[in-house]
């Protein structure tokens, strides 16, 4: 659930890609959000903030978290 105003974790590699017209505001980018549409994080996150009801369909998201592995093995 993306957080309104909050920041996209976009670092996995699979992000980048070649340069294509950002889906926002047509300059090109590299990055592409998890559907393949080519989006700066920053105008991904400005719309994040702008479409709060849209956001919860989940158009952009981050990258799901790596599980803590310090909570585990000290039972
Ligand atoms: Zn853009």
């Amino acid at each position: 659930m993306p957080v309104p105003g909050g920041l996209l974790d976009w670092r996995d590699s699979s992000h980048f890609r070649w340069d294509a017209p950002c889906t926002l505001c047509r300059t090109p980018t590299p990055l592409r959000s998890h559907a393949g549409e080519p989006v700066h994080k920053a105008c991904a996150e400005a719309w994040l903030a702008d479409h709060p009801v849209e956001a919860r369909l989940g158009r952009f998201v981050s990258d799901p978290q790596p599980k803590r592995r310090d909570d585990n093995g000290h039972a």
